[in-house]
């Protein structure tokens, strides 16, 4: 029986954790613990970790003046600056920032939504199929989940619109066949969503939505080179639009602000999430440009997507304060720099490892992928180890452990967690394939 008042999300197991406070990388628990987190706060949203005066002090001083302003019909001074920021150090040439609500779920469906509007106010009302790839995630919002593709949410598919459709992932540790170069894998993969545009009718198709590196359910997979070039091609092909999804990977995770600007290429619309106010507010935003802009203008005159707290004057406050931090070019240099160190020492120390497939990533978003029997257990199997015997958060399950720590993480925290995790990977390997497993707890959090 449950003696409390909030329905939880994991009805079958005992209250989570209490947290007193962050501080750092660290949380402390109501129970005196001292966690160090590598995860971003679960879902990799803390990336700036948990205290940082500049931001606290934004939101402070924007909550004496006025906590909220609606984005249709009054201007804020921070919104401007901070769509200006946005778009300062963008090596693609996207040049309009549309502020869309809290959650990256809202964005896809703004983005979504911006799109279809500008093909409508064209003339092309017939566009009105999304096609994604397996494998992504991009919400939880109704549209958003049915470009999704999430085994386990898969019980909502009823509910989804029918004009949505899938091509396989782009995945090149999976899907690449030994045979096949690189470059044949990115033109195959640009070819499945050729094929796709062109059985429902290219007449018909919006837009192609994807996160510009697989994320949380493939562990943090970069695009063979030339992957999105080829993709581009096909959009521009058949008038449809790129979207790309930066929740997970935008706003510098990746050493650069945009992760499409390693690919060098420009799509239609890009939206950011949870890293934007970085768990300190919630914030989300499209990115996209003003031909598209133009489009509506000549059309309907007005975005007609809209929601009440979008660009929420506090949020965009602490958002503009978070973005100062990160969009500065040592800031960067220094993510680009952790992120490598991190893939080199796990490959140097763990590469002949009988079960290390490999690592991926990019700047500071990165996964180890790790094959064995059982994968899932001895995954959550280094989340217990490292948590019960080292007060240290990771995640792990399935195939991979994801490494996303805050942008902020010493060099020295680092080498400690890369050393800890290297010899608990060791130990919890040693005698693996003969362990009694059943003892192992599944538990959906820490
Ligand atoms: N896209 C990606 C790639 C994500 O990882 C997430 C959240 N994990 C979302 C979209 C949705 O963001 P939110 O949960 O804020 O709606």
């Amino acid at each position: 029986m449950n003696d409390s008042a909030l329905l939880r999300t994991f009805l079958n197991e005992p209250a989570p954790p209490f947290i007193d406070r962050g501080e750092g990388i660290y949380l402390y628990t109501k129970n005196g613990e001292k966690l160090l987190d590598t995860t971003g706060g679960f879902t990799s949203h803390a990336i700036l970790g948990w205290s940082q005066p500049s931001v606290l002090e934004a939101i402070n001083e924007q909550a004496k003046k006025i906590t909220h302003i609606d984005y249709k019909v009054f201007s804020d001074e921070n919104r401007e600056e901070l769509a200006t920021l946005l778009l300062s150090r963008a090596e693609h040439k996207l040049d309009r920032v549309y502020f869309a609500g809290g959650s990256g779920g809202e964005a896809c469906e703004a983005a979504m939504k911006l799109s279809y509007q500008a093909h409508y106010d064209s003339g092309n009302k017939e566009k009105i199929w999304f096609i994604s790839r397996k494998e992504s995630y991009h919400g939880s919002s109704t549209d958003a989940l049915a470009v999704s593709d999430r085994p386990n949410l898969s019980f909502y598919n009823p509910l989804f619109p029918k004009e949505r459709a899938k091509i396989p992932e782009h995945n090149i540790y999976r899907d690449k066949r030994p045979e096949e170069t690189l470059d044949d894998y990115a033109r195959q993969s640009a070819k499945h969503l050729e094929d796709k545009i062109l059985e429902i009718g290219p007449e018909k198709v919006c837009a192609f939505i994807g996160e510009t590196i697989m994320g949380g359910l493939v562990g943090d997979v970069p695009p063979a080179p030339n992957y999105w070039k080829y993709v581009r091609a096909v959009c521009d092909r058949y008038n449809v639009h790129l979207i790309l999804d930066e929740v997970l990977c935008g706003t510098g995770t990746t050493g650069k602000i945009y992760c499409i600007d390693w690919d060098g290429i420009t799509p239609d619309f890009i939206f950011l999430g949870k890293t934007l106010g970085a768990g300190f507010m919630p914030l989300s935003a499209v990115v996209t440009c003003s031909a598209i802009e133009e489009k509506m203008r000549n059309g309907q005159g007005q975005v007609q997507h809209s929601t009440t707290h979008q660009g929420h004057s506090l949020s965009v406050a602490a958002a503009l304060a978070v973005q100062k931090i990160i969009h500065d070019d040592s800031f960067l240099h220094d993510v680009q720099k952790k992120g490598e160190f991190l893939r080199n020492t796990l490959t140097n120390e763990l590469g002949d490892h009988p079960f290390f497939a490999d690592v991926r990533g990019r700047g500071l978003k990165n996964s180890l992928e790790y094959c064995c029997d059982d994968q899932h257990l001895f995954g959550l199997s280094l989340v217990n180890e490292l948590r019960d015997k080292h007060s240290i958060l990771i995640s792990g399950k399935w195939h991979r452990v994801c490494f996303s720590p805050a942008l902020t993480i010493t060099m020295d925290e680092l080498e400690y967690v890369l050393t800890t995790f290297i010899n608990t990977f060791k130990e919890v390997a040693a005698g693996w394939n003969k362990k009694d497993k059943s003892t192992i707890k599944v538990k959906p959090f820490f």
